[in-house]
């Protein structure tokens, strides 16, 4: 299997609620190792600029200004199949539709403030990991 690296966000609800040590606790404790993080707040054109692809979607305009309410977490996970591996973790975007023990389960509290955002395939990882960090700060 290969190893590989995605982003990771920490949503603004769970910056808020305190959860970052108890997100990151089940990323690491899965194999995924942190090599890269950073918190910051985005304005809503970066916000806008990072949902691109979901511009004409009619959710968009709430998802960037709840993407903007408060601080991020943006970190790089990486491990074996850390894609689809984060993503697991992670659970449904709709909360309730999430699997037990995943994060958005135990912590979301909408499919708006669902916690935590994942990449979805290599590609995307590698322009997403590319929109927060430069080379320098992804230290494995
Ligand atoms: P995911 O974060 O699981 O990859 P998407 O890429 O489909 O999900 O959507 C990006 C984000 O937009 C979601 O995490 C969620 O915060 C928000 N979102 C998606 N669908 C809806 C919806 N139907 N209503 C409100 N917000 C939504
Ligand atoms: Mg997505």
């Amino acid at each position: 299997m290969a190893i590989e690296k995605t982003l990771s966000l920490i949503k603004p609800d769970a910056t808020a609620r305190n959860l970052t040590g108890k997100i990151n606790q089940m990323f690491e404790d899965a194999g995924l190792r942190i090599v890269a993080q950073k918190r910051l707040h985005l304005t809503k054109d970066q916000a806008g600029a990072f949902y691109a692809v979901h511009k004409e979607r009619p959710f968009f305009n709430d998802l960037c200004e709840f993407m903007c309410s408060g601080p991020i977490v943006a970190q790089v996970l990486e491990g074996e199949n850390a894609i689809a591996k984060n993503r697991e973790i992670m659970g449904a975007t709709n909360p309730a539709e999430a699997a037990e023990g995943t994060i958005r389960k135990l912590f979301a509290t909408s499919i708006d403030a669902n916690s935590v955002h994942g990449s979805d395939a290599p590609e995307t990882a590698r322009e997403e990991v590319a929109f927060f960090f430069s080379g320098l700060e992804i230290v494995g």
